[in-house]
């Protein structure tokens, strides 16, 4: 292996190995290689140096891919004579030889991507077999049916996608060379009278080879090649071409593969699982990918090849007792009809496991009573399963806590906290079928039965649920568009459920009851008929479906495997974590969920919605008095209720901290429109309804976002202030009295400029004098800062820090005015900015590193560098997005801010953030660079800033960019 690295790295010229052997025990890769052999070609690899057993074969690398695509389809230099090298090499390990009448060997020629794109690129099987090789495998294998099987299989994948899609002939709907073959089986087995392909006999198959090779000539113009070289070469660029076939694109857009990786190509020996009763293909999980369990979990067909498991086409039988559900329970398991078999497969899938730590994805063959693997990998798992096996793994010690928590991504962790089917309305609506639990959670939508559909719906507002008989990967992106999935055939390895278990979708599958008919869009199960436009709910957890559309509600928190994570995350994360929250039940809800403070209370809450009326009223007395005297006395009434209301949420915190904004908004907002209200404020000020309007009138602005609102109003009216700061000191002090511990965090809104701070904490430290000397206390706790939400506070934070004690950035204004974008209008524009490249991301959902960020780092180096404990956080709505967490991190904040939901995935954001930065620091440096505070590290991020935005990138955690949410205005 040494060898073969070092053989690889000299550039250039014929000395450059594209061609990597594996078999008989030895490989010439290693699991480590993924970039240069792909996923699959490094992990067969792996096995065959395991000792596991692996048929024979070789891979090239995915750099003689890229070299293809840049040389119009050329080869690299030296490539043919290292495959022809490889071949004997597999032709000595197999003692068969390709294209040899007698005793011929046959390939597959598989794709294989460095990360795994599951049926998004081709794979050809059964290469080799020709006129003249036919005969010396029926004579070898006593089995003439077996071999017109395969021959017939061969020329139905090869046309399709050597001759067809490689060739990038556009066949017309309906019409491609893979459905006229498949519409010629079918009549055959209509003429015949039988069901089953199996049904078929040999000579039936011969004749079907005959018509097969005539529909192929006429649909094509060419030949079926009877060449097994022909064939190889065919199969390779093939296999390369697919790497830019449409599904593998639009595939690489959703998940942001960059398209230049290339694929890598896998040369390998054929095994047959469908030589007869003594042979079986299947697939399996190392523990179920579904819920976490850990138990060997998996499906298995006898008799078929390997493709007939996930395409879908026969409900595959249990691979264990295990395994079994109501629906399997009457078909055989593996376990009880191959025992000998099932237990070294078994042996096989834990030293699998082991070795590569995490749960696998593996696929196995079994030819005439021997087992053969095909393939492992890192399986895909959704949110509740990566986190039981997460916190599993590290009690069985099979990984540590830090690893852990890496393995479980913060939109998975999503899934946990997402909607389920209420259970009440579930326990009274009816099932129209059941099927097999692919995806969890719930959803519901309105039915439509083709992936454009899906998408064109959605892109209409619609929530809709996608209805087929089965998905391929041509369906992906209305896959995505849909709400949940349904499929009346597949199993849980199917396609439908591999995806959507991928992206954590609710989805049954194999729902047997159901019948589709496209040609009428309608579908009928269980006697019920829907059609086209109708509502049906999906239970993903259970694999139950109703007609209509029920209530969703939260999944529960209390999942102990959630707890144990998130106990786990609070080990390793330096930045705190704290929710936004407005009333002691959105407190109440934080701290359950970990916050460990309030870091944004909106003081104008109140004021809106239940219970807001009596409140609301005062308020607007006071914006419409016109003189201090009128307003001292609105002010008035109006305390009471703000301090009860700062008062209950303090209490709900228990001395966590909670940082009070004085009032936001600019005023004309809570101006009454509604003549009965515009009467009965009038009555109350003692003023005409003209009179009224026209202080109205005289409120409005141009510019509202960046008008009389904020730190503005509490400069101009300075009573406004002082109540805010005496509720909350107020409140406090009685909380104190009666023993229950607080502390508020006063926090100023929209200020530009340190005068303006002055200004304001003139009157809060007076208020707090008073308010001592009416409790008769020495000090009333608390601490007194700013939001940083206009560049210039950004830029002028060294000043501003002389007055104040931390900051808060509120990125949603802050990247409004970077941008200058309008937060409220970007929706117009925002889109064509993605699509073109013009932006990367909506940086109203992830923070603009470049610059919002760069003001961000700015701000806090020169606030620090004026007050060395100046503390820090973000309460803007990127404090809860994963990749703008990691950032937080990085520049040294003490704290984010987020909605209650979005706490946990912060902290497993932060979490993440931390380790990452533990291990890239380690490796370069030694223990003392390790022991280094993370602000430091971050700092020289930034001042470097290209290297910084490298590291950065490499660090962040992968993007969802499918998810692009219209942002909202909320302050
Ligand atoms: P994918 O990446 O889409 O899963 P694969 O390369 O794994 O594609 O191949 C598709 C199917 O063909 C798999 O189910 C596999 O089991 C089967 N297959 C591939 N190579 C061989 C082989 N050498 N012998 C038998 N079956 C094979
Ligand atoms: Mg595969
Ligand atoms: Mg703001």
């Amino acid at each position: 292996m040494a060898k073969a690295s070092r053989q690889s790295m000299k550039a250039g010229g014929k000395s450059v190995k594209h061609v990597y052997f594996f078999g008989g025990g030895k490989a010439d890769g290693t699991a480590a290689m993924k970039n240069l052999l792909g996923g699959k070609g490094a992990n067969l690899a792996e096995m065959a140096s395991l000792g596991i057993p692996v048929p024979p074969g070789f891979t090239i690398t995915t750099d003689a891919c890229v070299h293809y695509f840049k040389n119009g389809g050329a080869y690299p230099t030296g490539l043919k004579q290292q495959v022809e090298k490889a071949l004997r090499r597999v032709e000595e390990v197999t003692g068969k030889t390709f294209g040899d009448p007698a005793n011929p060997l046959l390939v597959s020629v598989r794709s294989g991507a460095r990360q795994s794109m599951p049926g998004m690129m081709e794979t050809v099987l059964n290469v080799g077999l020709t006129s003249k090789t036919m005969p010396g495998l029926i004579k070898r294998s006593g089995n003439a049916r077996f071999v017109y099987d395969a021959y017939r299989r061969l020329i139905q994948m090869y046309s399709d996608v050597v001759m067809e899609k490689a060739a990038g002939i556009e066949p017309k709907e309906g019409m491609g060379v893979r459905q006229q073959l498949e519409r010629e089986l079918h009549a055959m087995k209509k003429r015949l009278g039988v069901k089953q392909d199996t049904e078929l006999s040999a000579k039936h198959l011969e004749e079907l080879i005959g018509i097969y090779k005539r529909t192929v000539k006429n649909a094509l113009g060419k030949p079926f090649p009877d060449d097994a070289i022909e064939q190889l070469w065919g199969g390779i660029a093939a296999v390369f071409q697919s790497w830019n076939g449409k599904r593998a694109i639009s595939y690489r857009r959703i998940e942001g593969i960059p398209d230049e990786w290339g694929t890598a190509c896998n040369v390998q020996t054929m095994v047959f699982g469908n030589m007869g009763d003594k042979s079986a293909t299947g697939v399996a999980f190392t523990r179920n990918p579904a819920t976490g369990e850990h138990i060997f979990y998996g499906e298995w067909l006898p008799n078929a090849q390997g493709e007939d498991v996930v395409a879908g086409i026969r409900t595959p039988n249990p691979i264990n007792e295990a395994g079994k559900t109501d629906d399997t329970k009457h078909l055989a398991s593996l376990e009880t009809a191959m025992p000998k078999l099932y237990t070294q497969l078994d042996a096989i899938q834990r030293t699998l496991e082991r070795h590569y730590t995490d749960m696998q994805d593996i696929e196995f063959t079994i030819e005439d009573g021997t087992l053969y693997m095909l393939q492992t990998r890192t399986g895909k798992r959704n949110g509740p399963a990566a986190v039981r096996m997460a916190v599993e793994m590290v009690r069985e010690k099979l990984i540590g806590a830090d690893e852990a928590v890496m393995r479980v991504r913060p939109d998975q962790l999503d899934e946990l906290l997402h909607p389920i089917v209420d259970p009440a309305a579930e326990r009274t609506a009816k099932p129209i079928a059941k099927g097999l639990p692919a995806g969890p959670g719930g959803g519901t939508g309105q039915v439509v039965f083709t992936a454009n559909d899906a998408v064109a719906w959605k892109k209409q507002g619609k929530q809709v649920i996608l209805v087929r008989e089965e998905t391929n990967p041509e369906d992906v992106e209305g896959m995505r568009a849909a709400a949940a999935i349904l499929t009346s055939r597949g199993g849980m390895t199917s396609h439908a459920a591999l995806v959507a278990r991928g992206w954590g979708k609710c989805c049954i599958v194999g729902a047997g009851s159901v019948e589709v008919d496209m040609a009428s869009r309608t579908f009928t199960t269980n006697g019920v008929r829907l059609k086209e436009g109708d509502w049906i709910t999906l239970n993903g957890t259970k694999g139950v479906a109703y007609e209509g559309k029920l209530p969703m509600v939260k999944a529960a928190e209390e999942n102990p495997d959630f707890v144990a994570l998130m106990e786990l995350t609070d080990k390793s994360r330096r930045l705190g974590v704290r929710a936004n929250a407005d009333t002691p039940a959105d407190a109440k809800r934080a701290r359950a969920f970990g916050a460990q403070g309030i870091g944004l209370f909106r003081t104008e809450h109140m004021f809106y919605g239940a219970g807001s009326d009596e409140p609301l009223f005062k308020l607007r007395k006071m914006i419409m008095s016109s003189t201090e005297a009128e307003r001292r006395a609105a002010v008035d009434e109006l305390f009471p209720h703000v301090k009860a209301d700062m008062k209950a949420t303090l209490e709900a915190m228990e001395g966590l901290p909670v940082t009070i904004r004085t009032l936001d908004p600019p005023l004309h907002e809570f101006v009454p429109h509604a003549p009965e209200a515009q009467a009965e404020l009038a009555g109350a000020l003692g003023i005409s309804v003209e009179a009224l309007q026209k202080r109205a009138r005289d409120l409005e602005e141009t510019n509202p976002m960046m008008g009389h609102r904020g730190v503005r109003l509490g400069v101009t009216y300075p009573e406004v202030t002082e109540m805010q700061v005496r509720a909350v000191l107020e409140a406090t002090a009685e909380l104190l009295a009666e023993g229950t511990r607080a502390f508020p965090e006063i926090m100023i809104p929209v200020t530009c400029s340190v005068n303006e701070l002055t200004n304001q904490k003139e009157i809060a430290v007076r208020v707090h004098d008073e308010v001592c000397a009416k409790y008769g206390v020495k000090k009333v706790p608390h601490s007194f800062g700013t939001m940083i939400e206009i560049p210039r506070a950004a830029l002028t934070a060294g000043k501003i820090a002389e007055v104040v004690e931390f900051f808060s950035y509120g990125t949603n204004d802050l990247t409004q005015m970077t941008f200058g974008f309008s937060r409220d209008d970007i929706g117009g524009f925002a889109p064509d900015y993605i699509e073109k490249g013009i932006l990367a991301d909506d940086p109203f959902q992830t923070i603009d590193t470049e610059a919002v960020g760069e003001l961000i780092d700015i701000g806090i180096r020169r606030g620090r560098a004026t007050r060395p404990k100046l503390k820090v956080g973000i309460c803007g709505e990127h404090g809860g997005e994963p990749r703008s967490v990691w950032f937080c991190h990085g520049v040294g904040m003490d704290y984010v801010s987020c909605s209650p939901f979005r706490v946990p995935i912060a902290r497993l954001a932060a979490a993440q953030a931390a380790i990452a930065d533990k291990r890239a620091v380690r490796p370069a440096a030694k223990k003392k660079a390790a022991r280094k505070p993370a602000k430091k590290a971050a700092k020289k991020k930034v001042a470097k800033k290209k290297v910084a935005k490298k590291k950065v990138a490499r660090k962040k955690p992968p993007r969802k960019k499918a998810a692009r949410k219209k942002t909202r205005r909320k302050r």
